[in-house]
């Protein structure tokens, strides 16, 4: 999943404690579509955090779901995390790794990685999928280090209740409590699922915050916020929110990590690195997905 800007975004005068909101672009893909948060044209990255897609809610006929060529990356870590259903990850280092809901699939591109995400076990059937992915850029010491793959079920992941929330612990530290995935520089990703009426503090020791509601509504002061928004945190402010109606956010966060390039599924701090890496796509210069022979090729 790549390449549709966010259409977006504006400044809301700084009031209160977000100062920005982004609306993604939303992209039909046929049997199910891809909302685009960042990279926005007024918010290019959170944190480390520089690509937020948020995948359906979709439902597919037996025989049809999500079906992504082999592809590389670089430069990058991509999280995968599922709200419903499954996506099947096979990359050139070999690794082949369902993923479902609740599950993190960490892949960590450094200096080149290809991978291919399409339908699990559940193509034969009529199936859902819901979930959010996410690119982490890699502080320029780790930008080149040599690919990984993890996979940490949904049991390994801290879940916890704060005044009635329930909070799951995807990347970084909150609440007390430290996810087990690992981190390349100070990073912050949580989901939040807040009962109507109940609020909730959100962490405030990252440089960066924003949150995403994937779905119900949510208020700061007096300000409401409604799915499918991005509101980014002013810096030093502490934000609490409050659910309107049973409601589903994203946190992200951390320290910045320096400006980005992004082209493709390139990410990384030169403009030079990204030219070689589309060059070395082209020439076939990457290791293969075994057992996925197609590819996709390089955009003009
Ligand atoms: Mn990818």
């Amino acid at each position: 999943m790549s390449v549709f800007a966010a259409k977006d975004a504006r400044c809301i005068a700084c009031e209160g404690s977000v100062d920005l909101t982004i609306e993604p672009r939303e992209k039909d893909l046929g049997d199910f579509s891809v909302r685009r948060v960042l990279p926005a044209p007024a918010r290019r990255m959170v944190g480390p955090f520089i690509f937020f897609d948020h995948m359906g809610p979709a439902r597919f006929p037996a025989g049809k779901g999500i079906n992504v060529r082999p592809h590389p990356h670089i430069g990058i870590a991509t999280v995968t995390y599922l709200f419903e259903g499954q996506i099947m990850h096979r990359d050139s280092l070999g690794i082949s790794q369902p993923i479902e809901a609740g599950a993190v699939n960490l892949m960590t591109a450094g200096r080149g990685i290809v991978h291919s995400e399409r339908a699990g076990d559940d193509l034969d059937r009529e199936s859902r999928l819901h979930g959010i992915q996410t690119w982490i850029a890699l502080p320029e010491d780790k930008a080149e280090m040599a690919p990984a793959f993890s996979h940490h079920p949904a049991a390994s992941l801290p879940q916890l209740a704060v005044e009635g929330t329930t909070v799951r612990i995807i990347l970084g530290e909150a609440y007390g409590q430290r996810s087990p995935v690992p981190v390349y520089s100070p990073t912050l990703y949580l989901e939040l699922r807040i009962p109507a009426n109940s609020s909730v503090a959100l962490p405030h020791n990252c440089a960066e915050l924003a949150f995403y509601v994937v779905e119900g509504a949510v208020a700061v002061g007096e300000r409401e916020f409604s799915g499918y928004t991005m509101a980014v945190a002013a810096p030093g402010n502490a934000i609490k929110i409050r659910a309107i109606r049973d409601t589903r956010v994203m946190v992200i966060g951390g320290e910045p990590v320096g400006e980005r390039h992004i082209w493709w599924n390139f990410v990384a701090a030169s403009r030079e690195r990204i030219k070689t890496a589309g060059a070395d796509w082209k020439a076939g210069r990457f290791d293969p997905v075994p057992g996925d022979d197609e590819f996709i090729p390089l955009p003009d």
